[in-house]
């Protein structure tokens, strides 16, 4: 099998790899076996401020000069070779992040596929002329912001390097890439990559550490111009708050309680694996995961019961095997998911189905049983709070005001779902619904790169992925011009 060659203790900067001040590293681990994988380095503020001016080295330098065409030929290149690793990039997810072998298969094509797009986008992005005052000619043209800094959390680290990453050079940025101190292999494994394809040095640095060393550091950097962050509610605060004393945008992806809502006259067997893969997919720690599932009355025991079967025939173990669900990426995340499960016991919540961890599970992996809760009231603490973790609980509805009421009562609104045969109801519904996307009859659209994506409310702000995310990884100028 092919391999990507990188020094995983290092960091990347101005296309060199180095090892972090004082050799300082930190341990990788697997989250299947709770095994030491390798030592990654532990960057901070010396190699932020190394790699930030590496970047803005490259501006003022071929990057800057490059044109948009050859951008994308270059991104072009990154995702032909990042398909041609696929199964390199995936087995690598499963080892460092616990992602059965498919999903991260998913992630790579994601990736590869974001570049695609990027690249093909790089040299379409135009300004206006704007119809002005006679005697002079208006237009505006899109600029990159500059260096632009990339926090990404440890779920899935492919696709939200595509999407942040392959946007912000697409329009040509400089970037430096902060991975989750949890998950840095395929960030790493991504540079190699990017510098095989003629990505100039100092265009893309990466710069694996702590988030409160490396990725404070980069929040609070002023030679950043633009922060992209994916990540939980609380750090997100953190990060605006450090920018805001530069001046500097931030977009913001946070976290959800997304529902989907499936009306009496929906079309239960096309919804039913819907409902179910997308609470459990990734061990349920995605930031769009369907972790509320609201059901009208009339149907309800019956989504129930149907869930419940397929609850029961999930299989979950070591991510290499490939099972349906992995393990959760830590023993933390284990912990916080179990004290939920310990809340919902004390407070009599009634289990409907729970999957099986069998006794030849390694003992020190990071497993929970997929456990699916029903009935639960919205106001409940797990119908409010994400989880992160293969938890959903089930919510009744009355009638159409009643689910609408419902969906937007947390202080989340990343994604929802719509399930129902009324063209009619389903169009009502989703212009009523307080999220950032909505999907009718199905859920995620299969990762949907060309959608634009992003939360409103606790959610965040700002919109990745699509056309859009160019706007948002470049700024406007506009230009006035007096002549005769
Ligand atoms: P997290 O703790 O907020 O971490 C996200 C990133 O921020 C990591 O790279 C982390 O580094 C870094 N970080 C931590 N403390 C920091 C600080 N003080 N300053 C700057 N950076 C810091 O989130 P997580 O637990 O990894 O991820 C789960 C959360 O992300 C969930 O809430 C989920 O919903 C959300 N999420 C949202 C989306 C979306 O697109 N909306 C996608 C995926 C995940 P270290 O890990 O190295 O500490
Ligand atoms: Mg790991």
């Amino acid at each position: 099998m092919q391999s990507i060659d990188f020094d995983t203790r290092a960091v990347f900067i101005a296309g060199h790899w180095q090892s972090a001040s004082f050799g300082r590293t930190l341990p990788l681990i697997n989250p299947s076996d709770g095994s030491e994988l390798t030592q990654i380095a532990r960057g901070g503020p010396a190699e932020i401020d190394a790699a930030v001016v590496a970047a803005q080295a490259a501006l003022d330098g071929p990057w800057g000069a490059m044109s948009a065409a050859e951008r994308g030929r270059i991104l072009a290149r990154m995702g032909a070779r990042v398909t041609e690793m696929a199964d390199v990039l995936a087995r690598m997810e499963a080892l460092d992040v616990g992602k059965p072998v498919k999903q991260g298969l998913a992630d790579a094509h994601a990736l590869a596929r974001y570049l695609e797009f990027y690249g093909g986008a790089a040299d379409k992005v135009m300004g206006e002329t704007i119809p002005f005052t006679p005697g002079y000619t208006a237009l505006t043209l899109r600029e990159p912001h500059g260096v632009t800094g990339h926090i990404v959390p440890w779920n899935y680290p492919m696709q939200i390097i595509g999407r942040s990453v392959g946007a912000a050079l697409a329009m040509g940025n400089a970037c430096v890439l902060k991975p989750a101190e949890e998950a840095c292999l395929t960030a790493l494994a991504f540079a190699r990559i990017a510098h095989d394809c003629g990505l100039p040095a100092g265009a893309l640095n990466v710069v694996p550490g702590l988030g409160e060393e490396a990725g404070a550091a980069l929040s609070r950097h002023h030679g950043v111009r633009h922060l992209s962050f994916t990540g939980s509610v609380a750090v997100g605060q953190h990060v605006q708050a450090a920018a805001a004393r530069n001046t500097v945008p931030v977009t913001l992806e946070l976290g959800g309680k997304s529902p989907q809502l499936v009306f009496a006259d929906a079309d239960l067997d096309a919804a039913l694996p819907f409902l179910v893969n997308a609470g459990v997919q990734n061990a349920g720690q995605t930031c769009s995961a369907a972790s509320r599932i609201l059901v009208q009355a009339d149907i309800f025991d019956d989504v129930v019961a149907r869930m419940a079967e397929r609850y029961k025939k999930l299989v979950v173990g070591p991510a290499i095997h490939d099972p349906d669900v992995g393990p959760l990426i830590s023993a933390r995340q284990r912990e916080l998911v179990q004290g939920y499960l310990a809340a919902a016991r004390d407070s009599g919540l009634r289990v409907a189905a729970q999957a099986e961890l069998h006794d030849d599970l390694p003992k020190n992996g990071c497993y929970v049983a997929p456990t699916l809760l029903a009935p639960v009231r919205n106001d409940h603490r797990l119908a409010q709070e994400e989880i992160f973790g293969p938890v959903q609980v089930v919510i009744p509805f009355d009638d159409e005001a009643d689910a609408i009421a419902q969906a937007n009562g947390t202080a989340f609104g990343l994604v929802a779902g719509v399930w129902t045969r009324d063209g009619s109801r389903a169009l009502r519904v989703a212009r009523r619904l307080q999220c950032g996307q909505v999907f009718v009859n199905n859920y995620g659209a299969g990762g949907g790169v060309e959608l634009p994506f992003g939360g409103v409310k606790s959610s965040g702000h700002g919109r990745e992925k699509g056309f859009e995310a160019l706007y948002g990884f470049s700024t406007l100028k506009t230009i006035a011009i007096k002549h005769d």
